[in-house]
């Protein structure tokens, strides 16, 4: 299962009732944070999760929009009482932004590990998570993530049981490991079922669309994406500005068939981000236009 809350939407500033675009999740009690604004601490307050189980940041980008607000969220975490690791990643120029932000943020009582990226690169998220990135186009280089939860194969008793398997090997073979007894040998795939689909979602913002983030979220059950404008008259300022508009945020999710879009990362001057919806829905159904505090669970499917 992955959990996921969109804590906040805004591009640029924050808000009143609007914070900077940032995107939390949990799986197996461990968080990962995706992009840390300024005031992403209190809206992750106000989404009411617990602030000690953060063990990974993943930055889109160093805008001030997306990476100024670590330093109150490192204090923050720290007086949570982590004293584990956190892992950060992001583009070039990632780590001497964080060491710069560390120096009104000192003596943490946890180590930061920093970790750049050109995009193409994978790696291990907490909660058995894999990550994976991409590079957009913006005006800094800027990383799109995805994130996939695999899911193992189920385990057949009735067939261990027809073959004979001593029940005290079943658990071996279900982490996917041959064994052997007495009376014979049983590698994994005889007593398990077919390949079952995990659980996956995107983080794309400050780019323009690219073939590249269509291949990285094709599929994903969840895709968090920019729509900076909701117009269609604004295009050549999404253009200039390497944004995206709700059109063409709509577009990625429906070439890349994900379950559901979310839409985020609002220009302030878009009061009403909702009343676009339509530029995204006519594209692609199941896309909704975030707020902050959308939140949802994926679960495996149970067929
Ligand atoms: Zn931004
Ligand atoms: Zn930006």
């Amino acid at each position: 299962m992955i959990e996921v809350v969109l804590l906040g939407t805004g591009g640029m500033l924050p808000l009143p009732e609007r914070w900077l675009s940032s995107l939390l999740i949990r799986v197996n009690g461990a968080f990962t944070l995706f992009d840390c604004g300024e005031g992403t601490q209190i809206a992750w307050r106000e989404a009411g999760w617990s602030f000690r189980r953060l063990a990974a940041i993943c930055f889109s980008h160093t805008h001030a929009d997306h990476i100024a607000g670590l330093p109150g969220l490192l204090h923050t975490v720290a007086n949570a009482g982590r004293i584990e690791p956190i892992d950060v990643y992001g583009p070039a120029g990632t780590a001497d932004v964080v060491n710069g932000l560390l120096t009104i943020a000192p003596a943490l009582p946890y180590e930061l590990r920093v970790t750049e990226f050109a995009g193409g690169e994978r790696m291990k998220l907490p909660g058995e998570l894999l990550g994976s990135s991409v590079a957009g186009q913006h005006e800094l280089p800027v990383l799109a993530y995805r994130v996939d939860l695999p899911r193992s194969r189920a385990f057949l008793p009735e067939r261990a049981r027809q073959l004979g398997v001593p029940i005290a090997l079943w658990q071996r073979l279900q982490r996917g490991e041959s064994a052997e007894w007495a009376d014979g040998k049983i590698t994994p795939s005889q007593v398990l079922g077919p390949e079952r689909k995990g659980l996956s979602v995107a983080y794309v913002t400050d780019t323009r669309p690219l073939p590249e983030l269509v291949a990285l979220a094709t599929g994903v059950d969840l895709l968090v994406c920019e729509g900076t404008y909701g117009s269609d008259d604004e295009f050549p300022k999404a253009v200039r500005n390497q944004h995206m508009t709700f059109r063409e945020t709509a577009t990625i999710a429906r070439d890349a068939g994900v379950g559901r879009l979310w839409i985020t990362h609002f220009s302030p001057a878009l009061l009403d981000p909702g009343a676009f919806a339509a530029n995204a829905e006519t594209v692609f159904a199941a896309s909704t236009v975030g707020w902050d505090g959308l939140s949802m669970t994926l679960a495996f499917s149970e067929r």
